[in-house]
């Protein structure tokens, strides 16, 4: 069972920003309002991430390190939607069967919290805490019982902007919830919550990029929606932090997705620019592969063609919105 853990976690695990995106999606599943995450050299030392959203009870809290190995197989699927099920309750136990782990929650009307440390998949202790309602989760030494896979990790300083940009792509993606960013003791932001993604840009990435951005019109064709922002004529950027597309909500990446960029953009006479993108598309599920590896962010679409047009023409209303 710890082997088998083992395994799962590296598929599941590959670095200190893989631990974090399954921390802050289940905070956000939880509901949380505001997530904190604290990272030591570059999250391998420690990873802490504290939310307030609605806890557990003492038996939800051991069964969530439990794997749920059977509960995702159901008769008659095919291959493709087993993967799609694929790590359904395996990142909590994954993660704890790879580093020494404590989990402390508490409901919000409990009278007390649980606490229960893990290491190396093995709970060491299970007793009642007086946390503040909410989810706290550490992750020390990540790696320190698999040597191998620890050698794979690169400099704290590239780990730790791994996290930074899983944080940033979670912090765009959901503005409702504020977030604060510590690193090796610094408080790198502290992003209050807000109902306009703007505003959010403009926290992160800083007034004059979000001064730059032009909304998308709403834009609505047969089975896709595209809301967001993109940059202004004449503003060319590169960085991956600000080319970002998130689909049914979450970060994505796909080839398709980046061409109609482009070509939304060069169809706009803006040949060779680097558009600024903040784009929300969302689309009937079932017209997405979640493809190959549910821990990554690629995907593949059923109907290339449909959702390049939207792209491209929903770039080229905005940009003409700019310069009417
Ligand atoms: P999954 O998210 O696929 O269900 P996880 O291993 O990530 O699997 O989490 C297992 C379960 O633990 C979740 O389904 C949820 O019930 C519970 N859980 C994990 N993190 C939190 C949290 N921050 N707050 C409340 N419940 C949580
Ligand atoms: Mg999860």
């Amino acid at each position: 069972e710890q082997v088998a853990s083992q395994v799962a976690a590296g598929e599941v695990v590959e670095r200190p920003a893989s631990v974090v995106k399954e921390l802050v999606e289940n905070s956000i599943d939880a509901g949380a309002k505001k997530i904190e995450v604290a990272i030591r050299r570059g999250g391998i030392s420690s990873i802490r991430v504290v939310d307030d959203g609605f806890g557990m009870d003492r038996d939800d809290a051991l069964l969530c390190l439990e794997r749920h190995a059977t509960s995702k197989i159901r008769t008659g699927d095919d291959l493709a939607s087993i993967h799609t099920l694929g790590f359904r309750g395996e990142a909590l136990p994954s993660i704890a069967s790879v580093s020494r782990f404590r989990l402390a929650t508490r409901e919000p009307a409990a009278l007390a919290g649980t606490e229960v440390i893990v290491n190396g998949g093995k709970i060491e202790s299970v007793k009642d805490c007086g946390d503040a309602p909410g989810t706290q989760i550490e992750v020390r030494s990540l790696f320190y019982n698999l040597p191998a896979r620890r050698k794979f990790l690169r400099t704290e300083n590239t780990e730790s902007s791994h996290v930074e940009h899983q944080l940033h792509l979670q912090a765009i993606g959901h503005p409702e919830i504020g977030f604060v960013f510590v690193n090796d003791e610094r408080v790198v932001y502290q992003l209050p919550p807000t109902t306009h993604l703007r505003e959010r840009i403009r926290d992160l990435c800083g007034a004059a990029l979000a001064a730059e951005l032009l909304e998308v019109p709403e834009f609505a064709a047969d089975n896709i929606r595209i809301r967001g922002f993109v940059g202004k004529a004449g503003v060319s950027r590169s960085s991956r932090a600000q080319q970002l597309i998130f689909l049914n909500g979450r970060a994505v990446e796909n080839s398709t997705l980046n061409f109609a960029l482009r070509e939304g953009y060069h169809t706009a006479l803006m040949k060779g620019q680097h558009p600024v993108t903040f784009l929300f598309i969302d689309m009937d599920p079932a017209a997405v592969d979640v493809n190959v590896h549910p821990a990554k962010r690629e995907v593949r679409f059923r109907n290339s063609a449909e959702i390049r047009e939207a792209i491209v023409e929903a770039i080229r209303r905005t940009l003409e919105t700019d310069r009417a």
